[in-house]
This record gives C-alpha cells, sequence and structure tokens, in this order.
C-alpha cells in the first residue's frame, strides 16, 4: 500500500511476526467487474453522477481508483468533505434528501484518526472508512450534524486508517477478560457513520478493513448493515469480521428503513455470510414504541426461529437498541418523510436531552425504556431463547 496523502504516517512495524498470520489481499470486486457492484440493483441504491472531493482525496490510489470506475462523472472540487455548502447548507436538497444519497459522492481525506472506548456494541469505535450513507433510514444519527444533506462521504486514506488501527491493537496486547463485546477479541467497531456494504458498492475501504482484520487474531472488526450486499461473500473474513444484520418488524422497516434491503432478506443472508467466515449478529434495532409493537416484534422473532439455521443460532447474538431521535433532523424528514414523524416523534413518551453541541435528542423516557426492554427481553425469551442480547439500551 502507499502512503496516505497528509504526509508519511509513522513507520508501521510489521505485522506479521507478532502474530504470525498471513495478512493476503482481499479478492475484492473492482468497479466495473462481473460482480453485484456492476449490476442493475446495486445501481439503484447508488448511482453517482457528481462528484464533490477535497483535492487531497483526488490524488491518492484509493480516490483513483474510485474516479475510474465512476467514468465521465463531474468532479467538484470543495475544500472539506465535512461542510459543502451546496449539499449540506442548501435548505432546497431536504426535498431531494434520497436523489442525494443515490447520485452525490464525497470524497475527503481522514485528518482525524482516533480509536474511542465504546463498551456497548464494541469494544473500541475506530475511525471508519466512511461517513454518510446512501440508504436513507428516518431515524438515522448520521446526518444529524450534517444539514441539509447525507450522501456517502468516502475516505480515500485508508491505508492511514488501517495502520492506525493496527497500531491500536497491537497496543492493547490480548484481550484478558471477556466481557459481553466478546469473550476473547477486542472488538473494533468500523461503520459507526456510514454502512460498509453500501460503501462496498463503489470503493475497496470496507474489503481492505476486513483483510486487516483478517491478520489481527486479537482483534475482530464489527459493522452494523441494511443492506446484503453479495460482494462482500467473497472477502475471506476468516472469523475475524462481525456483521450485525440490523432488523426491525417488517411494517416499522418499510415506513423507516428507506431503500434498504428488506428484512426478510436480511434474515436469509445470515447462513451464507456464516459459510463465508463471518460471525453474524443481528442489531434489533432501533425499537420503536407504537400501536402493536409487542405483537410485531413477536412475529419477527418467530420468523428469526424458524428460518435461521442452527449453524447461525449457536453463533448468534443481539443488541438490542431502543429509539433515539432529534430535534434538527425531525425538522429535516417533515420536509421529505413527514409519514416517518408520527412515530418516530413522540413527545408525551419521550424526553429531550441538551448534547454537548447544543442539539436536542429525544429518547424514550426512562420508564416507558425501561418496561418495553423487558417487555421485548421477556418475547426473546420465549419466542427465540437461543438469541443471546449482549447488550439492551
Ligand atoms: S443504514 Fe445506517 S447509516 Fe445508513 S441511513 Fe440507515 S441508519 Fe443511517
Amino acid at each position: 500500500m502507499t502512503q496516505p496523502p497528509t504526509g508519511p504516517a509513522p513507520q508501521e512495524p510489521e505485522q506479521y511476526a507478532l502474530f504470525a498470520y498471513e495478512d493476503t489481499p482481499p479478492s475484492a470486486p473492482s468497479a466495473g467487474a462481473g460482480g453485484f457492484r456492476g449490476s442493475p440493483q446495486a445501481r439503484r441504491m447508488l448511482d453517482v453522477r457528481e462528484v464533490y472531493a477535497e483535492p487531497a482525496a483526488l490524488v491518492t490510489p484509493r480516490g483513483r481508483q474510485i474516479l475510474a470506475g465512476l467514468p465521465g462523472v463531474p468532479v467538484t472540487e470543495v475544500p472539506s468533505h465535512w461542510r459543502i455548502p451546496s449539499l449540506h447548507g442548501d435548505d432546497g436538497n431536504v426535498a431531494r434528501w434520497t436523489r442525494i444519497k443515490t447520485e452525490a459522492l464525497v470524497l475527503g481525506v481522514r485528518h482525524t484518526l482516533a480509536t474511542r472506548p465504546n463498551g456497548r456494541s464494541a469494544d473500541w469505535i475506530a475511525p471508519g472508512g466512511s461517513n454518510g450513507c446512501a440508504m436513507a433510514c428516518a431515524y438515522c444519527y448520521v446526518p444529524r450534524s450534517k444539514g441539509y444533506a447525507n450522501p456517502i462521504t468516502l475516505f480515500t486514506n485508508i491505508e492511514a486508517i488501517v495502520a492506525h488501527i493496527r497500531r491500536h491493537v497491537r497496543a492493547q496486547g490480548p484481550k484478558r477478560e471477556p466481557n459481553q463485546c466478546d469473550a476473547q477479541s477486542w472488538v473494533y467497531d468500523i461503520g459507526e457513520n456510514g454502512d460498509c456494504s453500501v460503501d462496498a458498492l463503489v470503493c475497496d475501504n470496507t474489503a481492505d478493513l476486513v483483510s486487516a482484520f483478517r491478520g489481527l487474531p486479537t482483534a475482530k472488526a464489527s459493522f452494523a448493515t441494511k443492506f446484503v450486499n453479495p460482494d462482500l461473500l467473497a472477502l475471506d473474513p476468516r472469523g475475524r469480521t462481525r456483521v450485525r444484520f440490523s432488523i426491525m418488524p417488517a411494517s416499522d422497516s418499510r415506513l423507516l428503513d428507506i431503500r434498504t434491503s428488506p428484512v426478510a432478506e436480511r434474515i436469509a443472508a445470515a447462513a451464507d455470510f456464516l459459510d463465508a467466515g463471518y460471525e453474524v449478529h443481528f442489531n434489533l434495532s432501533p425499537v420503536v414504541l407504537r400501536p402493536g409493537w409487542q405483537q410485531d416484534w413477536a412475529d419477527l422473532l418467530d420468523h428469526l426461529d424458524d428460518v435461521l439455521p442452527a449453524r447461525v443460532k449457536e453463533q448468534s447474538a443481539a443488541e438490542v437498541i431502543m429509539l433515539t431521535h432529534n430535534q434538527q433532523l425531525h425538522e429535516v424528514n417533515l420536509g421529505w418523510h413527514p409519514r416517518a414523524e408520527d412515530v418516530l416523534w413522540q413527545p408525551a413518551a419521550q424526553e429531550a436531552k441538551r448534547s454537548q453541541n447544543g442539539a436536542v435528542n429525544v429518547r424514550y423516557a426512562l420508564r416507558i425504556k425501561q418496561d418495553a426492554l423487558a417487555r421485548l427481553r421477556g418475547l426473546i425469551a420465549t419466542r427465540a431463547p437461543w438469541l443471546r442480547v449482549r447488550y439492551a439500551f
């Protein structure tokens, strides 16, 4: 791999001597190759017609590789991927919310390479290869600070990101105490602010991260996804990447999970991903409280129990996450998907909390939330008792 454009990265000591694992490149599909990436279904998700790019991102190998897969697509140079006035600052873009996600792509350089402790979904939140998403879940927290548009931003200095993660893994040494994140391995979330499966439609960042963790036997990558991308089956993770398929009742998903793979398709893909070498978990999230929610979650758990083969159940676990929302996003959503707000915005059941950056986030009031979590845990215990709940909040 070549060096990133932000100056020479600190020397990366050779990994093989420590872990004695081969770290061979993945057989990642290239843009335009015969994989899913080039299919009509993939183009319905991502049909890039305009690229906004930092000049530094354009000269990286990854930036050049991405553009080579997008012949003829115009590129607008921008000083920062983070604030692009014609995207994030134009309130007229709200009416084009999903179209912009389909047609716009931002390329940037990730300058801050920091791994944060987490302790819930993962031990650590790694700097991921993207920020933003081509899907359009109405409750998604990623656009809360993005203004009026949230297409995918791909970070093209993936070598620096991978080198940072390797250094961090090595600095931890072996995991000494099992915890709910994992009994043996340090778990690194690599997709906090995007969806790695969709990123893989247009670039190899996900493949590079999966490849890196294949060579890190004390650590494991983890990402949540709502999109079934069969190209990921070729990445040979050898058990070092955990895919968490996010699921919710189909009626909620049809209203809230805009542009995602159907929930039944995500569940049906679980065995294929396990057989391809992934660990497969489920995110029961977000849990949205509305009339009939308990029956619909019971039906979903019954469906899991009916269709998942024993080998998936045996290694599976779940995170349960209650809905949180945000006032600014509520107002944006009213401009493109007001029906979603009928269930997401429930001031009588929710309490507000002002975050450090001044944003007003809302979540179910404590007693309502605790009662709902107890009911959902009860449903899991009776309908899918094999499903270990890693944590619920
Ligand atoms: S898939 Fe995830 S990142 Fe993408 S819009 Fe939905 S919640 Fe946000």
